[in-house]
């Protein structure tokens, strides 16, 4: 019986999904990011790295707070 090949996938291989919404950098399948359901000029849906996105919404946070504190 055949059909049962073993997947020759290998485990590091990297490859591109798209740039950062936030720093322009490249993405790769083994960052860690986010896709957005907002999508960009190209009609691709947005990426963004988990670090990057976190830091922005930190920066928003603390926008927002600083604004309450008057
Ligand atoms: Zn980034």
């Amino acid at each position: 019986m055949q059909g049962h090949k073993k997947k020759t996938w290998k485990k590091n291989s990297i490859f591109h999904v798209g740039f950062c919404k936030y720093c322009k950098k490249e993405l790769v399948n083994t960052d860690s990011f986010v896709v957005f359901l907002s999508v960009d000029i190209k009609g691709e849906r947005e990426k963004a790295h988990y670090e990057c996105m976190r830091k922005a919404d930190e920066d928003k946070t603390y926008e927002n707070e600083s604004k309450f504190d008057w």
